[in-house]
């Protein structure tokens, strides 16, 4: 599943950019996850691009 590093996340709002749907920002900025299995492609776009590496996939 999709997890988010809330220390490492730094609200850049890039993974919610490019996994619209499946992830949401709050009012400051930061994720809120809606989906934690969205599209892997797309999953694995926004663990590339995120500035502060705070996504990954985790195991359940
Ligand atoms: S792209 Fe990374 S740093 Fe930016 S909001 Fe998403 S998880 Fe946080």
């Amino acid at each position: 599943m999709l997890t988010v590093d809330r220390i490492a996340c730094t609200g850049h709002g890039i993974c919610a950019h490019i996994l619209s749907g499946a992830i949401d920002l709050d009012d400051w900025g930061y994720p809120i996850l809606r989906d934690v299995a969205p599209d892997q492609g797309l999953a694995a776009e926004a663990i590339k691009l995120c500035p502060s590496r705070a996504l990954r996939w985790q195991r359940r």
